[in-house]
């Protein structure tokens, strides 16, 4: 259910000003080279309740530990095994998320009382410095309301949780536009629970083998904000080949790699270059479309490799009804 608008939302650009809000126990939604996220003090659980409250997520959802430098690792995990030091080393900070044993002090709320917990250092330059100010672990989720597409810019979360939330930290579009890489490291080899901005191959590339999870089967509720619909706009979405598949009217959008015959015929229509804008652009046009009003958006899959696993995830969870 929505409640009303219950605070000004205070938008800033300064870090610092940013995180006072979070050392209070308050809301704060931040740039990172992904999406934007929803922050709040992992050490104090009712801020951290207070996040489920204001995107409407599932209980049952465990939130990411946002942290800005690999010294904090250990208080929020347990243990750090050999791969997952590796890895890190590697992609931190970065869009990659490791699942490590959790350390008993994390409350559970943070974990949906799960025994593991997901940590990621973020790259961005606002976020780390955010981070650094905040002198804490983080828990955020994205800055959205729940099944919303994920936000790209701060007026995208304004859009969502205006009144909701006490502070926006302003920063620009975000560079990578999906989420970041969930890897299971508790297991080996280690598993893929959400492909994101970091490629299989890539991490392939450093550990050897990992395992793709199937986002249907046991790894599914291991993740578990991997069962539920996500990123979708209120537009219908269809998922297309070849854009000669495409029926045009008025109120329908496309976006994809391919040039479709008639593009006036679309309300939207955004024909990107390569995958990496794609992925970069698509939740962006989701609520471009919405906005101008399409009913229907047609999209175009890609090649299931390298980011294209990534985007071709997000394209089936938002055409998910
Ligand atoms: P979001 O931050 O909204 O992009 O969602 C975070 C994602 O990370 C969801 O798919 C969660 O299910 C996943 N995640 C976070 N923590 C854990 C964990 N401890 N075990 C498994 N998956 C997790
Ligand atoms: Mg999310």
């Amino acid at each position: 259910m929505d409640h009303p608008s219950l605070m000004d939302t205070v938008r800033t650009s300064s870090p610092t000003d940013a995180a006072s809000f979070l050392r209070r126990g308050q809301l704060v939604a931040f740039p990172t080279e992904t999406v934007y996220g929803l922050g709040a003090d992992v050490f104090q659980p009712e801020a951290v309740e207070s996040i489920f409250e204001a995107k409407g997520r599932p209980a049952d959802n465990p939130l990411i530990v946002h942290l800005a430098t690999l010294a904090q690792v250990p208080a929020v995990a347990a243990e750090v095994p050999t791969t997952a030091n590796r890895l890190l080393e590697h992609f931190s900070p970065g869009p990659l998320t490791l699942i490590l044993p959790k350390h008993p002090d994390v409350p559970s709320v943070v974990t949906a009382g799960l025994d593991t917990v997901g940590v990621r250092l973020p790259r961005h330059e606002a976020a780390r410095a955010f981070l650094r100010a905040c002198d804490t672990p983080v828990a955020a989720p994205s800055a959205n309301r729940s099944g919303r597409p994920s936000p790209t810019t701060w007026e995208a979360v304004a859009e969502d949780l205006d009144g909701r939330i006490a502070c926006i930290l302003q920063g620009g579009r975000t560079e990578a536009g999906v989420e970041s890489t969930v890897l299971d490291c508790t297991t080996d080899p280690p598993v893929v629970l959400r492909p994101g901005a970091v490629s299989v191959e890539a991490l392939e590339g450093i550990v050897g083998a990992v395992r793709v999870g199937d986002s249907e089967g046991d790894e599914a509720a291991k993740s578990p904000g991997t069962r539920h619909r996500h990123y979708a706009p209120t537009a219908r979405v269809h998922l297309i080949q070849e854009p000669a598949e495409v029926e045009q009217s008025a109120a329908v959008g496309y976006i994809g790699l391919s040039e479709p015959d008639r593009k006036a015929a679309f309300r939207d229509c955004h024909v990107v270059p390569d995958v990496e804008t794609y992925a970069r652009d698509l939740f962006h046009f989701f609520r471009e479309c919405d906005r101008s009003g399409c009913t229907m958006i047609f999209a175009q899959t890609v090649p299931d490799d390298g980011l294209g696993r990534a985007l071709n995830d997000r394209l089936r969870r938002a055409a998910a009804r």
